[in-house]
């Protein structure tokens, strides 16, 4: 698909409406939930997509920044959280909210860096490309939030439409959902993410980036339980019934398909590092491209190798360095 840079919003269902925003050669979905009396906005996009996009959309559908009462943060990654600072300025009376879990790292840049971006330094011995950070940096205006999104919460928006806050960890600790069951929808952003990240064009981009695995397990199962018409993510087109269906099993299966190549890489002599087995395990985990995504990888790897350790199948067996080396059991 192509991202329309004029933003124009699409209703999926009553008072469900898509609003896609650019970013790089991807796009991040940002959408609204509107009731009678006022409105939710999911997500923030990066610093200036909410002047640039999300204004003007709200601009054609007839909604006043003044009735934007909510906004809920999905998770601590920049393309979500970046214009957090643009939605305090935008919407004077909204409640910006995120999951408790994640709401440190999105109040504060360094916390971020410390517990997401280069989370992998201290147990792995793996960094983030500077180039990367550099960029997360410069599209990214942090504010104070409100509060915070509990799991059950529930946000009257009037005419009967009440969302409910879903706690939906894996991809991060603290991820978010909101539910809309007057419209049999979901929003989900980055909770399940298949078996690769899209391109604007549908193109793989690089691997899923779920990162605590149980979790990312548990969220795929409860996603399938609600069994919602609509599943609406950041970067994948709208999916509606089987397909979305087909989304969260092809999500579990990439699962199970990067452990057991984890774990087999593992049981060679020597055992790995991260940075081995992600070098190792890039060109065949996937249908990426193999440049520049081997960061995308180290996250679900290493959540691989921490729950092979839980589960008494891999040990940290020394040390290269300052990388750990992981070895079967
Ligand atoms: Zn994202």
């Amino acid at each position: 698909m192509t991202v329309d840079h004029k933003a124009h919003p699409v209703e999926l269902a009553p008072g469900v409406h898509r609003i896609d925003t650019p970013l790089g050669d991807r796009y991040a979905s940002l959408y609204i939930l509107a009731g009678d009396d006022t409105a939710l906005l999911y997500d923030t996009g990066v610093d200036g997509t909410i002047p640039d996009h999300v204004l003007p959309a709200l601009d054609l559908l007839g909604i006043d920044a003044t009735s934007v009462t909510t906004v809920v943060v999905s998770h601590c990654d920049v393309d979500h959280f970046g214009g957090v600072a643009d939605a305090r300025a935008a919407f004077a009376n909204a409640r910006i909210v995120a999951g408790p879990a994640d709401r440190a790292a999105i109040e504060d840049f360094d916390d971020y860096l410390a517990h997401r971006a280069r989370g992998l330094v201290d147990d792995f011995g793996w960094d983030e490309d500077p180039a990367v950070l550099e960029w997360c940096r410069s599209v990214t205006r942090e504010s104070r939030l409100d509060g915070t999104a509990d799991d059950g919460a529930e946000v009257d928006l009037g005419g009967g439409r009440i969302a409910v806050i879903r706690a939906v960890p894996g991809h991060t600790r603290g991820h978010v959902a909101v539910d809309a069951p007057w419209a049999d929808a979901l929003l989900v952003a980055d909770a399940v993410l298949g078996s690769s990240v899209r391109l604007a064009d549908g193109s793989p981009a690089f691997p899923p980036t779920y990162r605590y695995v149980d979790d990312y397990l548990d969220t795929i199962a409860a996603l399938e339980l609600t069994d919602r018409e609509l599943l609406l993510t950041a970067h994948y087109p709208t999916m509606r019934g089987d397909r979305a269906r087909e989304f969260l099993a092809e999500s579990r299966a990439f699962v199970g398909r990067l452990e057991s190549l984890v774990a087999v890489a593992i049981s060679r002599p020597g055992g790995r590092t991260l940075a081995e087995l992600v070098a190792e395990l890039n060109p065949i985990a996937g249908d990426w491209p193999e440049h520049g995504t081997q960061g995308a990888l180290a996250f679900p790897v290493a959540g691989h190798l921490e729950r092979l350790v839980k589960s008494g199948r891999a040990h940290r067996a020394g040390a290269l360095g300052s990388a750990a080396v992981w070895a079967a059991r």
